[in-house]
């Protein structure tokens, strides 16, 4: 079988890329390993910049669709120190410059904005290979095949089309951040609830933090942040969630009870997510007939920015193959001409947001940060 534009991966930045190709009256097949849309739940609260996310929404044209599912107020802020008391305090003046949404809502507009079919669900891509006159070969792990004119790896940090183009591989920054969720904060959690107020909390030090986020449906998400060693981290056992609890609370002994019950209370098991990235300015010499977006291109350091790039990546390369019909290559060298120089930017941002968080200065260097350039 061929599908002329094949996309591995249904995050957002593959997502959009379909749409956007789609609303330019591009078909496109987005291969994608979960067995559904309703597989896994898609947590997270992403502010939408206006710069990039919102930019490519509007390519979407799903721009309607995204104001219907803002979390008002979610844009407040505040920062504390480990004792609770507030060090800084912005509310949501309601002028919402960076919209919250919930990244599910979000997945879920561009979901329904495809054709049917669009998306074959339970296909995980185990290679790609090459075959003459820049087509490939798509194998997943059922065994299956498809051939591609165009194959876009949108699948991730780990990506299995990576390899076509660039010997890069993820490694290890040395900054863990450990997820845990409460519910129903205002019943059952209420002086977290309190200490987190509305919208978004961080209480940082050099190496050690909490940031938490009031999300919609009165649900408090938590990441507590420490840089540790990959050993360090490998010796919590993260299968008995009580033991693996216990053992971080330690690094937070002296820190306000309602800041390390956002730990100790959690209701979901506490996940590890080690922070990888890829060389800094990641990029690759073109090869015909495959490229990347999103963080399978440029895995960086979390810095509220991974998901707007993504998105804004798959609208300028739908954008670039509608500017080039009956050229792909000039298609895909346009593309990352943009992309390279976007991402070496967004490195540079990423590596100082975490500096600010979690650095020698953490948290003045934030609030500076906070203070000269307001809450944006
Ligand atoms: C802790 C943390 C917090 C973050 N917070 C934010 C934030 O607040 N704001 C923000 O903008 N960004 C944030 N990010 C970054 C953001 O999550 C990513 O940059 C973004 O999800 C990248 O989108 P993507 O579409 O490139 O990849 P992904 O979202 O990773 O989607 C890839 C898709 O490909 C599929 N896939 C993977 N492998 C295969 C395969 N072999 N075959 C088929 N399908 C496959 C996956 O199932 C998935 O659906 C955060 C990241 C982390 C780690």
């Amino acid at each position: 079988m061929t599908t002329p534009i094949t996309i591995i991966g249904a995050g957002l930045g593959g997502l959009t890329l379909a749409r956007v190709l789609h609303v330019h009256g591009i078909a496109a097949t987005i291969y994608e390993a979960e067995p559904s849309a309703q597989a896994r739940t898609q947590g997270g609260q992403l502010d939408i910049h206006t710069d990039d996310g919102q930019v490519a929404l509007a390519a979407a044209g799903l721009t309607d669709e995204f104001r219907a599912i803002i979390h008002h107020g979610a844009e407040a802020l505040r920062m504390l120190t480990p004792q609770g008391a507030v060090l800084r305090e912005e509310p949501d003046d309601g002028t919402a410059a960076r919209p919250e949404v919930l990244r599910g809502d979000l997945r879920r507009i561009l979901i329904d904005s495809l054709p049917d079919g669009t998306i074959r669900w339970g296909h995980k891509v185990r290679e790609v290979r090459p075959l003459d006159g820049g087509r490939h070969e798509v194998a997943f792990t059922d065994g299956s095949t498809v051939t591609a004119d165009l194959v876009v790896g949108a699948d991730g940090a780990w990506s299995k089309v990576r390899p076509l183009l660039s010997d890069a591989v993820p490694e290890y920054i040395g900054t863990t951040f450990i997820e845990t969720y409460l519910y129903d904060v205002d019943a059952h959690h209420p002086a977290s609830a309190a200490a987190v107020g509305d919208g978004a909390m961080y209480a940082l030090t050099p190496g050690t933090g909490i940031t938490a986020h009031r999300e919609a449906g009165d649900i408090v998400h938590t990441y507590v942040q420490l840089n540790r060693s990959a050993e360090w981290i490998a010796g919590i056992d993260f299968t008995d969630a009580a033991t693996a609890t216990a053992r971080i609370a330690e690094e937070f002994e002296g820190w306000a009870p309602e800041l390390t019950a956002l730990l100790t209370d959690g209701e979901s098991a506490p996940v590890p997510r080690m922070i990888h990235t890829l060389p800094d300015g990641h990029r690759w010499d073109r090869v015909a007939g495959v490229t990347l977006l999103g963080d399978a291109a440029h895995l960086m350091p979390p810095s509220g920015d991974g998901a707007n790039l993504a998105m804004l990546d798959g609208a300028e390369l739908a954008q670039a193959i509608a500017a080039h019909p009956g050229d792909v290559e000039a298609a895909l060298a346009a593309y990352e001409a943009r992309l390279f120089t976007r991402s070496t930017a967004a490195y540079a941002d990423a590596r100082e947001v975490l500096e600010l968080c979690l650095g020698e200065r953490a948290p003045f260097g934030l609030i500076e940060m906070f203070s000269g350039a307001g809450v944006n």
